[in-house]
């Protein structure tokens, strides 16, 4: 029998594998969990006779891949899919998905919420600003950042965005206005919220450089990835830049130093944008679907590694 392993080392909540289970077996598949392990072993044990995995944020490397001789899938219950070696995945002929947009509302919300509270000074107490009017710049017009321009405008925002693989058109057919780069993005927006992935070409990406180009007062959201941000350029920037304010879902490494600029800077204790009962469930349950849809009916609409 197709056997499915559920394996988080931050487990799903309840009612998510309670879901993930029934959907599982209700397409005579085999359900199997692997939760809160604490050695790779236990992974590498568990993987041995699976043909589809469940993971969210778990390693899925060479050793993994090489140690599970039955696997056919593999789907992240989420989006950003760098934790999975995809070269590997792909050299063992197995297919890698993620859960797109299961998780987009909870991290646009957290978005609008930092927001608030950064022009809000941090809720000290203090006259603040709002939101209303100012400019947003989308950077990514994907999931999530489709969510934010849709929950802006209710703020009543001015919204732009860039995508380097949207067109203009798609992005101006949503009411939002396309800028033709991302440097415009930047030159033109209040504030920029950043929705890239990691990728080769967008690690360090933002950089003292491209925030220079910012209106005083500006203000810097991060909930993409924290490989994105050139760390060290973004704490000199913000000493020379007194008006900058910096909030990110990604606790820096240099979190200690950046602490410094009290009342400009703030970051989650540890990331929380999908964290929300919904998300969990939400991307929980898809991927149990895409795996009953890729066994039963070959669908790899959401494979990533083509
Ligand atoms: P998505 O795949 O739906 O959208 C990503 C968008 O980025 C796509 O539209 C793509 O065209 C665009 N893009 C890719 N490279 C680009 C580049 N160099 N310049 C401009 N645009 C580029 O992903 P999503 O669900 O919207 O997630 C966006 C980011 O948020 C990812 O980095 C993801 O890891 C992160 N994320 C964080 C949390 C959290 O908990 N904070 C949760 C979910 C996602």
């Amino acid at each position: 029998m197709t056997k499915v392993l559920v394996a988080t080392e931050k487990p799903f909540a309840k009612v998510a594998v309670d879901g993930i289970k029934r959907i599982i077996e209700e397409a005579g598949l085999e359900f199997a969990l692997l939760e809160k392990y604490t050695d790779k072993k236990q992974l590498l044990d568990a993987v041995k006779d699976a043909n589809a995995i469940i993971i969210r944020s778990d390693q899925i490397d060479a050793e993994v891949l090489d140690a599970a001789k039955e696997l056919k899938i593999v789907v992240r219950a989420g989006a950003g899919y760098d934790n999975v070696d995809l070269a590997a995945a792909t050299a063992h002929n197995v297919c890698v998905m993620n859960t797109p947009g299961q998780n987009s509302n909870a991290v646009a919300e957290l978005v609008m919420g930092m927001l608030v509270f950064m022009y809000r000074n941090l809720f000290n107490g203090a006259s603040g600003s709002e939101l209303m009017g100012k400019k947003l710049g989308i950077l990514a017009y994907g999931n999530v950042g489709r969510n934010v321009a849709r929950i802006a405008k209710g703020f009543g925002m001015e919204i732009y965005a860039y995508d380097q693989f949207v067109s203009a058109a798609d992005i101006e057919k949503e009411g939002v206005k396309a800028v033709a780069s991302r440097d415009a993005l930047f030159e033109t927006c209040d504030i920029v919220s950043l929705h890239i992935p990691k990728t080769p070409e967008t690690v360090k990406s933002i950089n003292a450089e491209l925030l220079s180009k910012m209106p005083k007062g500006a203000c810097l959201i991060n909930t993409a990835r924290q490989e994105v941000i050139d760390e060290e350029g973004i704490c000199k920037f913000m000493a020379e830049r007194t008006d900058f304010k910096y909030a990110t879902d990604i606790k820096p490494t240099n979190d200690a130093e950046m602490a410094k600029f009290e009342g400009r800077y703030f970051t989650t204790p540890k990331k929380m944008g999908a964290q929300t009962a919904e998300a969990n469930i939400n991307a929980g349950l898809a991927a149990a679907r895409q795996i009953v849809d890729f066994i039963k009916n070959g669908n790899e609409k959401f494979r990533v590694n083509k």
